[in-house]
């Protein structure tokens, strides 16, 4: 055994050596119990092991081992590696992702931390004794208690039919199976009949014969192409299909092919939000074998989770957000990516700030498999990896069945509101659409997106709205409670009575939320059952699957909501969707604006007439000349594509080119200046004109920390990796700096 070894620990740190005792046996990869500053108990993970003495004096020795094996692959830990190189983290910080809570902890002293080690639920198994697998033997025996023992009897011919037809069962039944109480069995145990064990729970599998669903000509030609072309070598592949096209038809097939060759499968889903309607249409054809995984789980569950995994042998469907990539599934052979273009793919906040739809790709070129990647509305970048014939493509074009596209209006609000055509926030098309589809028992979904758009309170009097007090963003009026809100941080005050500036009259909410909108809809129509979706309104998972089922089975008409409900569902009652206010999303200051209003808008528009083709759109808009809706109208995302990527290309923007965004956070605005100055001219130094900056952020204040800006552009050519290198050189560099050490800095590679 070597004599020391690397061990990564949950922090922002490099791995650190410890001593491996005497006699203590490790493997790369296994959980292991350390102490680590003075007093401070960790879980780590072995990295490395080797005979090399590091150079600092005190040596710390591993205190024990945790578990029986291996949590973290070789092919996983490259992964882990990958993911700290690219995204500016530590292995460490990968960790805190990687593997659920219950599986790191730490404490202060040893016996906080043993009292907090994770042990896994166990489940009772009962086994006929060896013996009895003799028919004739059994038989006898079953002649004697029935007579003397009935109950007995009754429960040891429950044991021995627990086999495939009329054979004697000969391997573990769970107790929990059983009917026997525990009387009964007890006393079959005493008397040597059965076998009991008390082990964690396993999943059965059952069989491999899928009852698949039958694919359309268009369908099975997609299907027949990307097989083919992950046959020829490409490692991705585009599935680029109108919504309600069948794409999950396609993804099913793919992924019953893999499983019955005993490969796992890992389905990955940008929302939590929509995995529950998707894993009930999987687990009609997969059963046991599709497993959930994602943050609103609880710990323990998730953790178990992760257990089993590492001990199961293949055949595996796991059905996850981002941080299911970190699972163990050891033989992944297809990584399906749901909705790539979603944004939520990339963590933000804290690191690693990875994109999961990314990491699938380089975890699929490690562990040699496939990644599909299924959008009706690709990322520009996806997009043109497929058209350049990087990643394999393959189009549906039309909708399964009698479906068609929904007819899409474009109503000018503007033109509406000079006609008196407008009651608050609704035009009269919409308004009349509205009651057309209730009239004719069809449901409506309307959809407010309520970025930079918040409602806030605001003096009718003197203008005063609102601030918190440490972050420089107005707070968000939220009617129930009569609350303001920071949604930057969470500071809560109630609503003033009187204008705290002026002290003249009340204060009113201004612009309007999805709250404001369900209010005057039962204005509007008091006949119809009105539900809302938004991060408000969901506080568990619980309260959104009401939400959803009670819109599914069709006990509520009108559904309203954020970009929560412009995702994925599919509601087969829905003739009718409206869209109350487009223009903040076309008018986003951000370089995707248009590709992200495209997208948003195509996949609200793409909720209505799923089943029956008589779906309608209506986008209320204030410039109904622009662009974008022009292309959502003609239904043409190649020309949005091609738009949009002749600006990028002109500017240098993702995806020709790669950026980093840095953010320095400080409390004293003057050092934070004269450090941003610094660091960026130390870039410049290295990057030329590819460093953009210092720049003041939207919102340049938060929790009373001010905020510096730095962006750094590389185009598509240069050494991306070379980039990294020198980027990471400078920032340790400052990090150092004995006046700027205090200044933190938050690197974000390929930002969203
Ligand atoms: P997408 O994922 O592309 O939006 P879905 O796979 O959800 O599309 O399909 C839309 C609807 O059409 C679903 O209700 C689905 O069950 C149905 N559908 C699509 N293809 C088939 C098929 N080949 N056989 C039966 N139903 C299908
Ligand atoms: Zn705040
Ligand atoms: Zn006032």
């Amino acid at each position: 055994m070597p004599a020391f070894a690397d061990i990564v620990l949950p922090l922002a740190q490099p791995a650190y050596t410890f001593a491996v005792p005497e006699g203590m046996e490790l493997a790369a990869g296994q959980a292991v119990a350390v102490q680590f500053g003075p007093r401070k108990f960790y879980t780590g993970i072995v990295w490395r092991l080797h005979d090399r003495r590091p150079d600092f004096k005190r040596i710390k020795p591993v205190l024990r081992p945790l578990g029986d094996r291996p949590l973290v692959s070789e092919r996983q830990r490259a992964l882990w590696e990958w993911i700290a190189s690219y995204y500016l983290c530590t292995p460490g910080e990968v960790m805190r992702v990687a593997l659920p809570a219950l599986m790191k902890p730490s404490a202060d002293t040893e016996e906080a931390f043993f009292e907090a080690e994770f042990r896994p639920r166990t489940e009772s198994y009962v086994a006929l004794d060896a013996a009895l697998h003799d028919a004739s033997r059994l038989h006898e025996l079953f002649e004697k208690l029935e007579r003397r023992a009935p109950k007995q009897y009754e429960a040891l011919l429950e044991i021995a039919s627990a086999g495939d037809g009329d054979r004697i069962a000969t391997g573990e039944v769970a107790r929990r199976l059983l009917r026997a109480d525990a009387a009964v069995l007890h006393a079959l145990e005493r008397k040597g009949h059965i076998r009991r064990t008390e082990r964690e729970r396993t999943v059965e599998h059952g069989g491999s014969a899928f009852r698949l669903p039958e694919l359309t000509g268009h369908q099975a030609a997609a299907l027949a192409s990307l097989r083919e072309q992950f046959a020829a070598g490409k490692c991705a592949a585009l599935l680029h299909g109108i919504t309600g096209s069948g794409k999950t038809e396609i993804y099913i097939h793919l992924i019953a092919e893999v499983l019955a060759r005993g490969g796992d499968v890992l389905l990955l889903v940008p929302e939590i939000a929509l995995t529950a309607q998707l894993i009930e249409r999987l687990e009609r054809i997969f059963g046991s074998r599709v497993t959930a995984y994602h943050s609103k789980l609880t710990a323990r569950r998730r953790t178990e989770t992760y257990l089993r995994l590492c001990r199961s042998d293949g055949g595996e469907l796991v059905v996850g957000a981002r941080s299911a990539l970190f699972l163990p599934l050891r033989s992944l052979q297809l990584i399906v990516v749901d909705e790539e273009h979603d944004a939520s793919y990339k963590q933000t906040e804290p690191a690693p700030r990875y994109n999961a739809r990314d990491c699938a790709i380089v975890a699929a070129r490690l562990f040699g498999g496939h990644v599909l990647l299924g959008s009706a509305t690709p990322s520009l970048e996806t997009w043109l990896n497929a058209r350049s014939g990087k990643y394999g493509h393959a189009v549906l074009a039309e909708r399964y069945g009698a479906a068609r596209p929904p007819a899409i209006f474009v109503s000018d609000t503007l033109r509406a509101a000079r006609r008196g055509e407008r009651q608050v926030h609704f035009n009269k098309l919409l308004l009349d659409k509205m009651e057309e589809a209730l009239a004719r028992g069809g449901q409506v979904m309307l959809f407010q997106n309520r970025r930079g758009f918040s409602p806030y309170v605001e003096c009718t009097e003197c203008g005063w709205t609102a601030r918190c007090p440490d972050c420089n963003v107005t707070l968000t009026y939220h009617k129930n409670g009569e609350r303001l809100v920071c949604h930057y941080c969470g500071h809560t005050i109630p609503v003033p009575a009187r204008c705290p500036s002026c002290r003249v009259t009340d204060v009113v909410p201004v612009g309007f939320g999805t709250e404001k909108i369900e209010q005057e809809i039962a204005r509007l129509f008091p006949e119809a059952r009105v539900a809302r979706l938004d991060r408000d309104s969901v506080t568990s998972e619980r309260a959104f699957s009401a939400i959803v089922a009670d819109f599914a089975e069709h006990r509520t008409d009108i559904l309203v909501g954020t970009q929560m409900i412009a995702k994925g569902f599919d509601f087969g009652g829905v003739s009718l969707v409206g869209v109350l206010n487009a223009d903040n999303l076309l008018n986003n200051p951000d370089f995707r604006a248009a590709e992200r209003a495209y997208q948003l808008l195509a996949q609200v528009a793409g909720r209505a007439g799923r089943r029956d083709g008589d779906g309608e759109v209506v986008i209320q808009t204030a410039e109904p000349g622009h662009p974008v809706l022009q292309q959502v109208l003609a239904g043409d995302f190649e020309a949005m594509a091609c738009e949009q990527l002749a600006d990028r290309e002109a500017f240098f923007y993702p995806p020709y080119a790669r950026l980093t965004s840095l953010t320095l956070r400080h409390r004293d605005p003057a050092l934070l200046r004269r450090g941003a100055m610094w660091l960026a001219e130390r870039l410049r130094a290295r990057f030329g004109r590819r460093v953009l900056g210092p720049m003041a952020p939207p919102v340049d204040r938060i929790r009373g920390e001010y905020l510096a800006g730095l962006l750094l552009k590389v185009e598509n050519g240069a050494s991306a990796l070379r980039a990294r290198e020198i980027l990471a050189g400078e920032l340790r560099v400052f990090a150092e700096h004995p006046e700027f050490k205090s200044v933190t800095v938050v690197a974000d590679v390929d930002p969203q």
